[in-house]
């Protein structure tokens, strides 16, 4: 068979990739690198660099490249077919895995590579990849007896297999629902962009009338718009009971035992390998120290936010009784009111600034704030195969004309494509024998896609999730490191990974960089004086109450993997319920079933990790804090930024890295600052 997933080629044949090419290929890599280890090893030679890392890295390439498109695909352009095809794979990738990180053999050449004279020699980034290594065989169970290795490979893959179902369940469930409304007047209250969006929806079904959906766009319209408070209601309960055992679509999709069953083999996987808990093992790979250490940090932000939080929640509630004669305030009536609120106070709608932020005005401006920041230049580069027509292709080059990496940006919410944004890899920055192989991204996002003849138009947090995921990108992309090991977001530590990503959505709120990313979609006319000045006295509405909700969900995801115990279960929403006490302000509905839909800890790399947004919002809060001084496109802080953080990735410390830009360890007070919290 002729498989694309098999040719060599420097960008994915998209079109040309098949549910039927993915696991035949997937087999054969497994193979061919079976081989080729045991034939590496077979050879009676003392192993150095060349012999033993460099391979290793040539073998784990190949396979990352024809399995990126597959795992991409399954995220983006979900079928049937594809997703049969992609967790048949699962198992067998898992199984390769554990059987490389529980290979004796390799291990100890590892370490005696560590002793080899050569070692001394190599660079800093070598050295942290070897290092990585011997800790990854430790954590695969290298040093566990036979039965325990077994056992080990078993949970690996339970794991590996039950959180693409739960992901699959969250899917599934979110399309399964949706509200067909032919009765105009149900919609007072919801923008003519929103309403267009849901008519076009219905249209592409082959209704009349308009189609909400449980995808973000449509749902964020109804709960902040609709004057109809049952609306609001109906799509609260569908949208908070998704892949649960409650609302319209139970039990079908319920993700309550995959939780458990997740749960438990995580904490039976960290006591295989002499850990107390998961959360202490997953600390293992990230710059906190101890469980301690990050309960006492959201502990601690908590407390601070705490008074700012319940002053928010006093005056939303006040607001709704006085001027709307609304009590008590619900669960549906938080979105709806708060922004009513906004107006009131700032006299600024969302739907006010959206004609400003026309996405390709966005991209391009996005694209100057770095090129200040950097010295780059971004440029699409057209005919370039993809798998769908809404997808684009960037080139990134720098101030002296070399090709640094390259992006394929797919921004719009559409069916059968998981909610959210992230940004992934594609392909990974290494030097070859002949030439440097150039990164490549893929930066996803579920925007409101354009409706008829209008571009489409960003609302300012749709804006700042652009950012975000750009500053990941950057953070890929632009890596100086010649090891795939360590190169962009390999290596780094998890609760740092958040610092370029957060970072960049510093420059959303920056009036220099807002009169590049602005302009309106029909006069192109930049942001006006007077609404950035609304939108800046806005920015932190409603503060108090969000961090609270970002801690609630820190602290949960952190404690229901710290406390977990055998012989009591989970406990998922007794621990939420528990938390919710302590942080939370307002306390959502008996039937709410948030965890069910936390794909970041259940289906994504975040599990005991959550914290990692707060944790690294102090290094990039404080990080920004430089440019503040220093004015935001002040080409030497960029610079500094650009040599010391982004280029650098996983090849040092996170904490030496920030040490190296900011000439001292992260204060929390710029986070504080930023966000309205007295220090
Ligand atoms: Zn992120």
């Amino acid at each position: 068979m002729n498989n694309p997933l098999l040719e060599d080629h420097s960008l994915p044949p998209f079109s040309r990739i098949r549910a039927e090419h993915v696991l035949p290929a997937i087999r054969q890599l497994l193979d061919e690198n079976r081989t080729a280890i045991a034939s590496l090893l077979a050879a009676d030679r003392v192993h150095d660099w060349d012999s033993l890392v460099r391979p290793l890295e040539d073998f784990d390439d190949r396979l990352n490249k024809a399995w990126s498109p597959v795992s991409h695909m399954n995220a983006v352009v979900n079928s049937d077919a594809l997703r049969e095809a992609y967790n048949a794979c699962l198992p067998l990738l898992s199984e390769y895995a554990t059987e490389i990180g529980q290979n004796r053999q390799l291990f100890e050449a590892y370490l005696q590579l560590t002793q080899s004279a050569e070692f001394g020699r190599l660079s800093s980034a070598q050295k942290k990849i070897i290092e990585n290594a011997l800790r990854d065989f430790r954590l695969s169970g290298v040093a566990l007896e036979e039965a325990e290795k077994a056992r080990f490979k078993e949970i690996a893959q339970d794991l590996s297999t039950s959180c693409s179902q739960f992901s699959d369940n969250l899917l599934d469930a979110t399309q399964a629902w949706d509200k067909h409304i032919e009765d105009e007047s149900l919609l007072s209250g919801i923008p003519e962009s929103d309403r267009a969006l849901a008519r076009q929806s219905a249209q592409s079904k082959g209704k009349t009338g308009w189609l909400f959906t449980l995808e973000f766009p449509s749902y964020i319209a109804v709960m902040t718009y609709a004057d109809n408070r049952d609306l609001r209601r109906e799509f609260y309960v569908a949208y908070s009971t998704r892949a649960s055992d409650q609302g319209p679509t139970a039990p079908q999709w319920d993700n309550s035992e995959l939780m458990e069953k997740i749960l438990a083999l995580r904490h039976e996987e960290a006591r295989l390998l002499g850990y107390q808990n998961y959360a202490e093992l997953s600390l293992v790979c990230k710059m906190a120290q101890t469980p301690g250490q990050v309960v006492g940090f959201l502990k601690d932000l908590a407390a601070r936010a705490r008074p700012v939080a319940e002053d928010d929640l006093h005056e939303l509630r006040r607001f709704a009784r006085e001027h709307h004669g609304l009590e008590p305030l619900e669960a549906w009536d938080m979105s709806y009111y708060s922004e009513k609120l906004r107006q009131h106070k700032y006299a600024l709608s969302q739907e006010e600034l959206r004609p400003y932020f026309p996405v390709a005005r966005v991209l391009t401006g996005l694209f100057a704030v770095v090129e200040r920041l950097y010295g780059l230049d971004i440029r699409e580069r057209s005919g370039v195969d993809t798998w769908h027509p809404d997808v684009k292709f960037f080139e990134i080059h720098d101030r002296s004309g070399e090709l640094r990496g390259a992006f394929y940006i797919d921004l719009y919410a559409r069916p059968n494509k998981r909610g959210g944004a992230w940004m992934d890899e594609c392909i990974a920055r290494r030097r070859l024998p002949d030439q440097v192989q150039k990164p490549v991204a893929y930066l996803t996002c579920n925007f409101t896609p354009p409706v008829g003849d209008d571009p489409a138009l960003l609302r300012h947090d749709e804006v700042l999730t652009l950012f975000h995921e750009f500053g990941h990108g950057l953070h890929h992309l632009l890596t100086r490191v010649d090891y795939l090991g360590v190169s962009g977001i390999h290596g780094v530590e998890w609760d740092a990974v958040e610092l370029p990503s957060q970072f960049m959505e510093n420059f959303c709120w920056e009036h220099e960089a807002l009169a590049l990313i602005s302009g309106h979609y029909r006069t192109g006319e930049t942001l006006p004086d007077e609404l950035f000045a609304k939108m800046i006295a806005a920015k932190n509405f409603q503060a108090g109450m969000q961090i609270e909700r970002q801690l609630e969900f820190s602290l949960f995801d952190f404690l229901i993997h710290l406390e977990y115990d055998p012989s009591k279960g989970g406990r998922i929403y007794e621990i939420l319920d528990r938390v919710r006490k302590e942080v939370a302000v307002f306390i959502p509905p008996a039937f709410n079933r948030f965890a069910h839909s936390f794909s970041h800890i259940f289906s994504g790399g975040y599990a005991a990790g959550y914290y990692s947004y707060k944790w690294a919002e102090v290094l990039s809060s404080d990080a920004f804090s430089r440019f503040q001084e220093n004015g935001v496109f002040d080409p030497e802080t960029g610079h500094s930024f650009l040599v010391n953080i982004l280029e650098k990735g996983g090849s040092q410390p996170a904490m030496e890295l920030f040490v190296a830009f900011r000439g001292r360890e992260p204060k929390i007070d710029a986070l504080l600052r930023h966000n309205g919290i007295a220090a």
